[in-house]
């Protein structure tokens, strides 16, 4: 059985999605964030917090469980500024709680939900997972912090894990049954679909600027699905014992400045977005972009969806949300 924490969120639900056809899935999750609607029935749902000791040992006494998957964070960079106790509470406390836990149980295998945040403004224009990690906000040191943590559990406690650093997730499950549902919503690709359906009076964009080609900042979106199927090869490494501790970057490798995004959204939907330039937003680095070489030379795993296709399939998911989440 796997325990996959934060299974009703934006990544989590998906991934579930995906390791339900293979595996027995119980999920934990507050539901702070996440959505009922969003877990795969297949799964176990449990409702219960992670930093809470009696709702981890039920979970750990009920079902026997091989590894656990951590998705359950707060991750508004802005918020971590404005209320870090949040951030250590819920992100580093809680986490070592259910680390706790498992030892408690024995259970040794773990796959941790970090971030490119943990880069904080790389001096590289690809990163790779040996580029420095200097978080410049409190919500990037948090995921830091539990990746150090692991590090040390490793060493005493024989603990094994797999650390994986997103990019820019976006997109949605392909039947559109589940996608990105935040409130509030932070993301670009969301917000720009949600003003082309007219839910949104325009886009702003946070700088213009930057020292980019067109003066915008540069990200690597990837696919949730895309993620999702990073997740499965590297609980199958922990799981056949080819992989005791790992770190792994998980983007596309290809940059895309937010006005590359507009127009590609644009194209997708036929639709005319209506564009305001704004400030910058504190704290956003002018460019990531991620070298995913090292997963796929060691565990064959490559992100297959392209920009386009990633919002081809997050218009889908906007366009039918309204059913599902009413
Ligand atoms: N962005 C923007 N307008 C928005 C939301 C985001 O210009 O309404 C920019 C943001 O400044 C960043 C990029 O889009 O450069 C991606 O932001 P997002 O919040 O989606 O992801 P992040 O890179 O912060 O994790």
């Amino acid at each position: 059985m796997i325990l996959v924490i934060g299974g009703a969120g934006y990544i989590g639900s998906h991934l579930v999605k995906e390791l339900v056809k293979t595996n027995e899935v119980v999920v934990l999750d507050n539901l702070s964030t996440g959505h009922r609607w969003a877990i795969d029935e297949k799964a176990v749902f449990v409702e219960g917090n992670l930093g809470n000791e009696k709702d981890l040992e039920s979970v750990f006494t009920n079902h026997k469980i091989d590894a656990v998957m951590h998705f359950a964070a707060n991750s508004l960079v802005g918020e971590s500024v404005t209320d870090p106790l949040k951030y250590y509470q819920n992100n580093v406390a809680a986490t070592l709680t259910l680390l706790q836990t498992m030892m408690k149980h024995h259970v040794k295998k773990f796959i941790f939900s970090s971030t490119a945040a943990t880069y904080g403004i790389p001096s590289v224009d690809i990163i790779t997972e040996d580029t420095a990690t200097n978080p410049i906000n409190p919500y990037g040191r948090s995921k830091l912090m539990i990746e150090q943590i692991l590090a040390d559990f490793a060493s005493a406690y024989d603990m094994e894990y797999v650390v994986l650093r997103y990019f820019n997730a976006a997109g949605a499950y392909e039947t559109a049954e589940i996608g990105e549902c935040h409130d509030p919503e932070t993301h670009l690709i969301p917000i720009i679909l949600q003003h082309l359906l007219g839910e949104r009076e325009n886009i702003s964009v946070f700088g213009s600027d930057y020292d980019t080609a067109d003066g915008t900042c540069i990200r690597d979106y990837i696919h949730v699905t895309d993620l999702a199927n990073a997740h499965i090869s590297a609980l199958q490494a922990l799981l056949d014992g080819s992989k005791k501790t790992a770190t792994y970057n998980l983007g596309n490798g290809l940059g895309y400045s937010v006005k590359e995004v507009i127009e590609t959204c644009e194209k997708v939907t036929g639709k005319k977005a209506n564009v305001v330039m704004a400030d910058r937003r504190a704290g956003d680095p002018a460019r990531l972009v991620a070298s995913s070489d090292k997963i796929h030379a060691e565990l064959g795993w490559k992100a297959q969806i392209s920009l386009e296709k990633i919002i081809a399939s997050a218009w889908n998911w906007h366009q039918n949300s309204a059913k599902v989440t009413n």
